[in-house]
């Protein structure tokens, strides 16, 4: 028998590739929930970006600079089109829409928005680490990642966030949902 000649389906153009990433988000000034909540919907208005997942607010103790308010703490999961590079920089313009100026290295800040993972991509540049170096030391990141999805294997430590949190390599910290 002759092979039938498929007809010459047509494929949609797709201009931008999906990408998943986490971000954690951080706020000890002002009103911090409030300012999370607005960074998140900013968020979310740019890039095709689409909330996958989102974990509880946390109230968390200051580490690293001590003498600071307690911040207000929560991880999300998006879908984005956005090339990594172009995510820092649409997340550093919403952390200056929400009034973040400069002051000292891990000090208070109204808002702080962070690259925790994007898809299982390593990136070792000036300007961004993917993924974040710090996640394992930090309780205020594995609590909420963890709500979210703790199976999710950490790209280059190659552990789960439940791994991650049992090895407890984490700075003493104390955190509590909101
Ligand atoms: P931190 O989040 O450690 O408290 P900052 O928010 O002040 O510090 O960020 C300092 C710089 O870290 C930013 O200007 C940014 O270029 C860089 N950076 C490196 N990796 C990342 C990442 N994964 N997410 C966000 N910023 C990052
Ligand atoms: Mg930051």
């Amino acid at each position: 028998m002759r092979s039938q000649k498929q007809p010459f389906k047509k494929q949609p153009f797709i201009s931008n590739k999906r990408h998943i990433a986490c971000i954690g988000i951080g706020s000890n000034l002002g009103d911090k929930l409030d300012y999370c909540e607005r960074a998140i919907s900013k968020i979310l208005k740019v890039g095709h970006h689409r909330l996958l997942a989102r974990s509880s607010f946390f109230k968390t103790e200051p580490v690293g600079y001590l003498s600071q308010d307690w911040f207000v703490n929560a991880v999300i999961k998006i879908e984005t089109e956005l090339e990594p590079s172009e995510l820092l920089r649409t997340l550093k313009t919403i952390e200056a829409q929400l009034g973040r100026t400069e002051t000292i290295r891990w000090g208070p800040r109204t808002i702080d928005l962070d690259i925790l993972f994007f898809d299982d991509i390593q990136i070792q540049t000036e300007e961004l680490k993917v993924p974040h170096p710090l996640i394992q030391n930090r309780k205020f990141v594995l609590i909420p990642l963890a709500e979210i999805d703790r199976q999710f294997l950490h790209p280059v430590l190659k552990k789960t966030i439940q791994e991650l949190i049992e090895k407890n390599s984490m700075v003493d910290q104390k955190i509590e949902k909101l």
